[in-house]
């Protein structure tokens, strides 16, 4: 485990020491297939993190789904399957007054394009993975815009939960027709016989590949996974945190990676498209960007910070236990901290911008150097033209030539 300084010195303030995760060390891996599952959410930001940093007054975002293959066992099994098309079918009768699709009045505007079974059998990279090769599906918890229709899987397909999920949503926000007939899995607290940094870990194909990690807050019962991508020269993962956190700006900055003095990333607006055939998202206004660190904490950074997230972890009932969710998001920043992990939480639409997407793999990211070059994209969101208090905003930001 390497400390992260490298993509990122100098650094605006001497990062804390990481503390080692304590991965078993063995040489299996899976394949990751990072999949955009067609779904797109709108909403005021203060509806999810309270007051906005200026720029992100509406948080728009994405859902992805993650396709896992263990090829020496010949298993794939979905994490998360994103929102399914009739969403109005799987979205608690209470909540349905704030939800829309129409672009007017109701707070959050959904569009789905296409069910990820769908989206899997159409096979577009002739993989040979489709709906029917999937041995089980994953809840990283129960949100409708995680859980899919599991039930357009073959009935041999296993749903997996975390410890207390059903127990907590059954009826009330789960439909018993959803899983009517299926083989269940809840895991409960013996499942979970390791720990990896600081979360209860089950080791799901039984060769230390791919872990489960039981990570409650946002949910009772929510789960993150960590995929081991590589093991030869050493071993990378990709961690997949569900909604432990919505935003980038939840978990970063970080006492173990500051802001850095000079802050470069690309400066990408995705235009979402409605509408059924209104397509894939389109990538505007690629430029690179160079914004000075210092400007960034002391204009931008709500608390001036070069070490704290700029988003604090939402209250309830955003999410369902606030301490839980704290502990939680704290675990995954070390995890973030770690040079040979990758985060991906499933609404951070910068991994559109640098991750190759289904039906690729991702596993090469490391190789790629995609880590440095999505750490701090989330900046995007925040308005970092304004103006500084001193010395001027020209000396602070320009663009790299
Ligand atoms: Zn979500």
């Amino acid at each position: 485990m390497g400390l992260l300084n490298n993509g990122f010195s100098p650094l605006l303030e001497t990062p804390r020491l990481v503390p080692d995760l304590g991965i078993p060390v063995t040489s299996a891996t899976v394949e990751i297939r990072i999949i955009n599952t067609t779904c797109y959410q709108k909403t005021s930001t203060a509806h999810l993190l309270g007051q906005p940093i200026p720029g992100h007054e509406t948080i728009t975002f994405p859902s992805y789904a993650f396709l896992v293959s263990n090829r020496a066992q010949g298993v794939n099994v979905l994490f998360d399957l994103g929102m399914r098309k009739d969403w109005r079918k799987a979205c608690p009768p209470a909540l349905l007054p704030y939800i829309g699709d129409d672009g007017q009045g109701a707070p959050l505007q959904v569009d789905v394009e296409r069910d990820i079974v769908d989206i899997l059998d159409d096979d577009p990279g002739n993989i040979g993975i489709t709906s029917s090769d999937i041995s089980a599906v994953i809840w990283s918890h129960h949100h409708f815009d995680h859980r899919g229709d599991v039930a357009r899987f073959q009935s041999y397909t296993k749903l997996i939960v975390g410890p207390g999920l059903l127990d907590r949503y059954m009826h009330s926000e789960i439909h018993e027709s959803e899983i009517r007939g299926r083989d269940i899995v809840e895991l409960d607290d013996t499942s979970f016989d390791l720990t990896i940094g600081g979360f209860p870990a089950h080791d799901a194909f039984g060769d230390g590949s791919f872990y489960l990690l039981s990570c409650p807050g946002h949910t009772v019962g929510h789960l993150c996974a960590l995929a081991r991508v590589t093991a030869t020269p050493t071993s990378t993962f990709a961690f997949l945190g569900g909604d432990c956190a919505y935003h980038c700006g939840e978990f970063r900055p970080s006492p173990y990676i500051p802001l850095p003095q000079q802050v470069a990333f690309k400066s990408a607006s995705w235009h979402f498209p409605r509408g059924p055939q209104a397509g894939p998202p389109v990538l505007k206004n690629r430029k690179i960007l160079l914004c000075a660190g210092d400007f960034i904490k002391d204009i931008v950074h709500p608390y001036k910070s070069a070490t704290e997230s700029f988003y604090e972890t939402p209250a309830e009932p955003v999410v369902s236990s606030h301490d839980e969710a704290c502990v939680s998001t704290a675990k995954m920043e070390i995890f973030d901290a770690h040079d040979d992990v990758l985060v991906c939480i499933s609404h951070d639409k910068s991994l559109m911008n640098h991750l190759p997407f289904y039906p690729h793999i991702m596993n090469e990211w490391h190789k790629k150097g995609c880590k440095q070059k999505l750490h701090w994209e989330f900046l995007n969101d925040f308005d970092l033209d304004r103006n500084p208090i001193s010395p001027p905003a020209a000396l602070h930001f320009r663009r790299q030539r």
